[in-house]
């Protein structure tokens, strides 16, 4: 695997230089942050639809959270994406983002965003819009009905419907996120183009990852992103463009909407080499690659002490120990999860 050498030490501002750079000469500015495991979905590719959460007094609180983001922002982390399990079902989950926003004001952070399934947004739209939030995620694979209720088993289809209107209302920019599924949502991507782009929103599509047990084989869901460009590049004109989020996707403009589509292909292109994160669970635990199991436990050094040194030297040490890469592997023969915990778990 190659790596280039221009993405490192990186500090567009200059205000906060980054600190963290891993082995591989890579600057670690992205922290993705799962205030829950739990959700109002059960999504076929992510939970299976009983799932043993954590019990709550295992969690961060809120004020945890707090200083745990905020330690990374101190060690030169730029952006801050707070995600779960669902991360508005997270009660006062609202006192997160108004207390990380001092962050924003000060110019220490860049951009405090979220990945929602688009459940609660209208409640929370213009909330988030209110504490410096500019861009959102919203998870939607389809927008067929019955579909949305086969693949998400709990969603309501016309709530998430609901918050993307209500999020856009708010100045919210959102990009739809959509996971490609054989056989569910690979006829669909036209009418999503059209959706997305219709509504100034960005979308792109991920690969299935082998992430936790499910109730199905992975196998009968994955489809490569190499071919749905092939069979969308017959009728849309795709121009590749630098455009970048931070995030791993490649963009494409597509000529006849003049929107953006993203390509996020963990399966059949790995992007390793540019990696700028690392994801903190809700209890406190941070895993240094999304397809690995290693992890560093960054709760006991935070109890540990009111100041914030054993956290930091934890912080350190263990982006020291971020691996160069996934191996990810969905076939027949390999049919179990390259890593057993969910998705939910480690934070989308
Ligand atoms: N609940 C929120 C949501 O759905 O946006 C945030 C967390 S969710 C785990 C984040 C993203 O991960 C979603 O876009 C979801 O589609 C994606 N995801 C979950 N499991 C996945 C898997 N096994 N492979 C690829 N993407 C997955
Ligand atoms: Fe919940 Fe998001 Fe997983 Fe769906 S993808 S089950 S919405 S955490």
């Amino acid at each position: 695997m190659e790596f280039r050498q221009d993405i490192v030490r990186r500090d567009e501002t200059g205000t906060n230089p980054a600190q963290l750079i891993d082995p591989f000469q890579r600057a670690i500015t992205y922290l993705r942050v799962s205030v829950t495991d739990r959700c109002d979905f059960r999504c076929v590719y992510c939970m299976s639809e009983n799932m043993t959460f954590l019990p709550k007094r295992d969690l961060l609180t809120l004020e945890e959270l707090d200083r745990m983001c905020s330690a990374f922002v101190e060690k030169g982390v730029r952006k801050l994406r707070i995600t779960g399990g669902e991360p508005l079902v997270r009660r006062n989950i609202m006192w997160l983002f108004e207390s990380l926003s001092r962050h924003l004001d000060s110019g220490t952070l860049e951009e405090l965003t979220v990945t929602t399934n688009g459940s609660q947004l209208s409640r929370f739209a213009s909330q988030l819009a209110a504490c410096g939030v500019k861009r959102i995620n919203v998870s939607l694979d389809t927008l067929n009905r019955d579909k949305f209720k086969a693949i998400t088993r709990w969603g309501d289809f016309n709530k998430v419907m609901h918050g993307i209107d209500e999020a856009l209302a708010a100045g919210l920019q959102v990009k739809i996120n959509a996971v490609a599924l054989k056989g569910v949502n690979e006829d669909e991507l036209d009418d999503m183009i059209l959706f997305a782009h219709g509504r100034g929103m960005d979308l792109t599509l991920i690969e299935t990852m082998p992430l936790g047990d499910i109730d199905g084989d992975r196998t009968d869901q994955y489809l490569p992103l190499s071919m749905v460009r092939a069979d969308l590049s017959q009728r849309w004109t795709l121009n590749d463009i630098p455009y970048k989020t931070g995030g791993p996707a490649r963009y494409v403009e597509i000529l006849e909407t003049g929107g953006r589509l993203g390509f996020i292909t963990p399966m059949t292109h790995n992007f390793c080499e540019s990696c700028n994160r690392v994801r903190l669970t809700c209890t406190g635990t941070l895993y240094m690659c999304l397809g690995q199991d290693d992890a560093a436990d960054l709760r006991a050094p935070l109890r540990a002490s009111e100041s914030n040194d054993l956290l930091h030297a934890a912080i350190t040490e263990a982006i020291s120990r971020k691996p160069k890469g996934h191996d990810f592997v969905i076939d027949r023969r390999t049919n179990r999860p390259s890593v057993t915990r969910h998705m939910s778990v480690t934070g989308g």
